[in-house]
């Protein structure tokens, strides 16, 4: 195996996702940089990888990332590890990253699990679009101002959440996207608890509210984008002209009916939209 730096999944739950390659890979690391090491520690145990290990975050001083360089510098094999999924996907190590391609070593991503992608994949919104939010801002206000200005965005959002603010964003997310705009909530993906349900916003929040079960563990919340709209408010070209191609063939109720379940815009909207036409 050459010398470089390897990015290395390991699961978000299961610890069958462990995928082979991370297993070999870490088995001949010179060095383990891990998010927590105690964490990383028991993995590792788990796997019978007996190696080196330090500790490292983006808030690691000069130090822990020049022992790193060195590593790399002397032909060595460093694993980067957080404590699950993706390193760098709401993890450390973008730092490390850009100083291990400047020094002008090999960085090799070693794929596997990740939260969003996991909730994304079974999750049954749109996926040919999206957007990774990340955390919201933990502060009311703030997330507020965030959802707001994503409320006009058509590619599928996915956000991170922790269980005690879940009641509080999906409310949040009512008032920026609307009762109707689909969502998920993907909690404990690859667990024992795991729950995937789709529904309307205001549903979901109520679902969530009304069951402490799910305000516990681990959240990906994603929302269907703004479908058939344009930043102005007025259907997109294309909506329009489904609308109209499908009102030659149906009643103006029935072609408002079908186009309201494929962009999850309101049928009444789409209907006077088209009595708005014969006018
Ligand atoms: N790097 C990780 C990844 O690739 O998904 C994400 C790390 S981020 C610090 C941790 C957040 O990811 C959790 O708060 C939760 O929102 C999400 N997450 C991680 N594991 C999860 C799981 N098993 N089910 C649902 N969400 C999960």
């Amino acid at each position: 195996m050459e010398s470089g730096l390897y990015v290395v999944a390991t699961p978000i739950g299961n610890l069958g996702d462990i995928s082979q390659r991370a297993l070999a890979v870490m088995a001949a690391a010179d060095l383990v940089a891990a998010e927590d090491t105690r964490h990383t520690s028991r993995l590792l145990q788990h796997f019978n990888v007996d190696v080196p290990l330090q500790a490292y975050h983006d808030h690691s001083d000069a130090r822990a990332q020049a022992r790193i360089m060195a590593c790399l510098a002397a032909n060595g094999i460093v694993v980067l590890v957080s404590d699950a999924g993706t390193p760098l996907i709401s993890d450390p190590g973008y730092r490390l990253v850009r100083e291990a391609q400047q020094h002008g070593f090999r960085v090799v991503p070693i794929p596997g699990a990740c939260a969003a992608i996991a909730a994304l994949s079974a999750s049954g919104l749109p996926t040919d679009r999206f957007l990774f939010e990340g955390f919201l801002p933990a502060k009311a206000g703030a997330r507020a101002a965030r959802l707001q200005s994503l409320s006009a965005e058509t590619a599928t959002l996915v956000f991170y959440e922790a269980p005690h603010r879940v009641v509080e964003t999906l409310e949040a997310m009512v008032e920026a996207f609307g009762a109707d705009r689909e969502a998920l909530l993907a909690r404990e993906l690859t667990k024992t608890f795991e729950t995937l349900r789709r529904a309307p916003l205001a549903e979901l929040a109520a679902f969530v509210a009304a069951d402490s079960n799910q305000q516990r563990g681990e959240i990906v919340l994603a929302v269907s984008g703004q479908r058939g709209r344009d930043q102005e408010g007025e259907l997109s070209d294309e909506t329009a002209r489904l609308l109209q191609r499908l009102a030659v063939e149906l009643p103006a109720k029935r072609a408002a009916a079908v186009v309201a379940d494929l962009t999850g815009l309101r049928k009444k909207a789409l209907y006077d939209y088209l009595l708005g036409l014969k006018d």
